[in-house]
């Protein structure tokens, strides 16, 4: 059976989503969080009422075959998944649609497409599955030299071209969606373990080219520790990296490109490190008092250089929001796998370190419960999430999340900082109260990746400036406090504004330097990371 289309307003494919009992459940929450008895309920606009630009370019014939203006392509690249994507998309606004989109089969397709953007003077975006948050595909061009936008996706890119078993590593076409990723590598017995939470509907290259998160929460916490080698299409031509284990020779070339979300070249392949597929695991859900005792014994984890593969803590709102917890106390899901040998000495220490500051395991006389009870429902939670955001914002329930790091001796004071910054500008937002709640996503021996969700209910035809007011206040806390703006969900434009305060001015230069030499018309994604 044919595969159904992705959703241009939504997560995932078309028929996929919520179950009604779900979006029951989750309404009656925010009843009971708000304090009301319904929502104003509004229906997005179906793609024949989508108001679209005439294409301001037309594809050459050479390259038409791969090139689409039909509405259903333009609409669905327009925005990622971010909540002022959905908000703008409730309201029917693409005025940002791109004018093409092309679908390249292999790399000299790509090529090609580089080309025809110079003579055309047309943005090019590169696209893997647009799961981007922060408005890091959106083909905005106003203000610069380009006169059409051309969004690259990358899907048809999608094979593990070749395996080195014996230094367990694979040369992975970089538009492979995370589940046909890891199906190719299955035979071999080889995975890459990089899970975000976006997996299933996020790519090799876009994970590279914004430095994700994966679910491993300390030690390969990031894409670039997997990146051994990449090979990028720019409009100067290809950039190919050496593959190393590891490498002294100077700045690193491929440090460069990771994390350079579309501006410097579109990554076209990267060889990168694979492991043997897990045997052997350890964990479950442990109960504290309150979140920063669950903190302090999460600390001492991390620097006794234990490295467990799973370590969030849920705050007590988070974990009774999630069904994992009764809302009373802040629950630590944590788990240990190793392709190699048993962890019965990792989880035992590990459990020892909570204990010196009380925490109870659920499970106390098992060593493996990591698919049970609180952390099992965490899961099941985690993994159904991303389809909440879109029954969400037509009830006008503003819910967004950011994320930071910030090292452990300021960590306290720097959570309590940005929950009361952003629960104000919730109330001022929206004129009543609403909920910030926190949890750890990676864990590092000197500090943690918090990650906050909020909620708060806003009115149609308001929600932008409302969630921005949020958004912003958050965003200034974070910068203010002394965290970054973001710790793996990228820059895009939207954090534009507190990445130009972070990053030192002069690293900014060098970067703009780096930019017009691979990309001297400014083609590639304006707008994202720095201006010309
Ligand atoms: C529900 C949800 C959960 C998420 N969970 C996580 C998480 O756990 N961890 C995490 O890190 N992020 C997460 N994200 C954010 C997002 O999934 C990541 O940023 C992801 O890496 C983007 O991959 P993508 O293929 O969808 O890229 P896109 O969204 O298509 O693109 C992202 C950026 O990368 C550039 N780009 C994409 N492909 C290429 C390429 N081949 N060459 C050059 N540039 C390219 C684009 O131009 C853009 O700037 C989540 C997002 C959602 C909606």
């Amino acid at each position: 059976m044919a595969e159904q289309r992705l959703k241009y307003f939504g997560w995932g494919r078309e028929g996929e989503g919520m179950t009604a009992e779900e979006v029951t459940a989750a309404l009656d929450r925010y009843q009971r969080l708000f304090d009301v008895t319904g929502f104003d309920d509004v229906v997005p606009p179906g793609l024949l009422e989508i108001k679209l630009r005439e294409p301001r370019i037309v594809a050459p014939p050479a390259l038409a075959p791969y090139c689409s203006s039909e509405a259903y392509d333009r609409v669905a690249h327009t925005y990622g998944k971010s909540f002022s994507d959905y908000a703008r998309g409730l309201a029917g606004k693409y005025g940002s649609a791109p004018d093409i989109v092309a679908y390249p089969r292999n790399e000299a397709e790509v090529t090609s497409i580089v080309d025809w953007a110079g003579s055309a003077q047309a943005a090019l975006i590169p696209f893997g599955a647009g799961s981007s948050v922060v408005g890091g595909i959106e083909p905005k061009i106003d203000g610069t030299s380009c006169r059409a936008a051309i969004s690259l996706d990358l899907r048809y890119l999608d094979r593990v071209v070749e395996i080195d078993p014996t230094s367990r590593a694979a040369r992975i076409e970089a538009g492979v969606f995370g589940p046909a990723l890891e199906a190719q590598l299955r035979p071999h017995s080889l995975t890459l373990r990089h899970f975000p939470q976006s997996f299933e509907y996020s790519t090799l290259g876009g994970w590279i080219a914004t430095r994700s998160g994966g679910h491993f929460a300390s030690l390969y916490t990031h894409i670039d520790d997997f990146v051994e080698s990449l090979r990028v299409v720019t409009p100067r031509g290809v950039v190919e990296t050496r593959r190393l284990p590891g490498s002294g020779a100077g700045p690193s070339p491929d440090r460069l490109f990771i994390g350079s979300e579309g501006i410097l070249g579109i990554i076209t392949q990267a060889w990168v490190r694979l492991q043997d597929r897990p045997r052997f695991r350890a964990g479950g859900a442990i109960r504290f008092a309150d979140f920063f005792t669950a903190a302090r014994a999460v600390r001492a984890v991390a620097q006794a250089g234990l490295y467990p593969s799973n370590c969030r803590i849920l705050d007590p709102q988070e974990a009774q929001n999630t069904g994992a917890g009764d809302g009373s106390s802040a629950i630590l899901v944590m788990a240990f796998e190793s392709g190699d040998h048993p962890l019965d000495a990792w989880i035992g220490r590990a459990l020892e370190c909570c204990a010196d500051h009380g925490g109870e395991p659920e499970h106390p006389n098992k060593a493996d419960a990591h698919r049970e009870g609180a952390a099992e429902q965490w899961r099941h939670a985690f993994i159904r999430m991303p389809y909440a955001r879109e029954h969400l914002v037509k009830r006008a329930i503003i819910a967004d999340t950011f994320e930071t790091a910030i090292t452990w001796e300021r960590f306290e004071a720097f959570h309590d900082t940005v929950k009361s910054a952003t629960e104000s500008a919730i109330r001022e937002a929206t004129g009543r109260s609403g909920q910030v709640t926190c949890r750890f996503t990676h864990i590092y021996p000197d500090g943690p990746a918090p990650y906050f969700t909020f909620h708060a209910l806003g009115r149609h035809g308001e929600l932008l400036p409302q969630w921005r007011m949020i958004k912003n206040a958050a965003s200034e806390a974070l910068i203010t406090a002394g965290g970054t703006i973001t710790h793996h969900h990228a820059v895009g434009r939207d954090h534009r504004p507190w990445y130009d305060k972070q990053r030192p001015e002069l690293f900014a230069s060098a970067l703009r330097a780096a930019k017009r030499a691979v990309d001297p018309q400014g083609l590639l994604n304006p707008g994202v990371l720095v201006d010309p």
